[in-house]
């Protein structure tokens, strides 16, 4: 297990909502960070079929293009009733014929085929939210932390807030969505908070107790 001894350190996604939310949870660590679309990195393709391969893929894409340690994002959305769809293809989903991403249009996709499985009652509409964070240095070393949370996914949308398929998911022991939570009540954590609620707060928990802690 390597620990990270600079504060200065690319994030290695092109996606606006992840970089907002790893910016919140890196900043009280007092890290310097620009991410790979400020850098104007090229986004690798994502060739993995797990979310561990695919973080590894941009971590190590970004940590070699600036020489400095990158920390990526793999995450999505994995619901029990469409076999773990749309999973590793979560960002996928929401692709359209002219290369934009849509998420109205995704979240009414992954509605469908939970209808066309039968799966109307909230007890047949299990699904975790999964992000993998990949902390990696230019010479090729990774670490890598997991982060999960339970839920269900709600029909129709709630909420403005956050981004991708949040105004779909509603965790566990919550009557809200993450849509309708406040990026504080989402992803807040903070050294010594026992518990943090988000995926990415999840994985990122590990990440600063495996490689910031002494
Ligand atoms: P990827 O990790 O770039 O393959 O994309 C993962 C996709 O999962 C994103 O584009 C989002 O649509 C979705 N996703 C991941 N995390 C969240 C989240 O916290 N809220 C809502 N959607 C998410």
């Amino acid at each position: 297990m390597r620990k990270l001894d600079t504060k200065t350190i690319v994030v290695a996604s092109h996606n606006a909502g992840k970089i907002r939310e790893i910016q919140d949870l890196i900043g009280p660590f007092g890290f310097t960070a620009k991410s790979a679309a400020e850098l104007n990195f090229i986004e690798p393709d994502e060739t993995g079929t797990t979310f561990e391969e695919n973080a590894a893929i941009k971590a190590l894409a970004s940590a070699q293009a600036s020489g400095l340690p990158a920390l990526s994002d793999d995450s999505g959305l994995v619901i029990d009733a469409l076999g773990g769809d749309p999973g590793v293809y979560t960002a996928n989903w929401a692709e359209t014929a002219d290369g934009t991403r849509d998420f109205a249009m995704a979240m009414q996709k992954v509605e469908t085929a939970l209808e066309k499985a039968g799966a109307t009652s909230a007890d047949s509409r299990t699904a975790r939210f999964v992000s993998v964070l990949c902390l990696a240095w230019p010479d090729g070393h990774t670490e890598l932390f997991r982060g999960e949370v339970e839920g269900t996914v709600v029909w129709p949308p709630r909420g403005t807030q956050g981004f991708g398929y949040d105004p779909v998911f509603q965790p566990e022991g919550y009557q809200t969505t993450f849509g309708e939570m406040s990026a504080e009540q989402k992803h807040g954590w903070k050294p010594g908070d026992p518990q943090a609620l988000s995926h990415r707060a999840r994985a990122f928990k590990l990440f600063v107790e495996t490689c910031l802690e002494a």
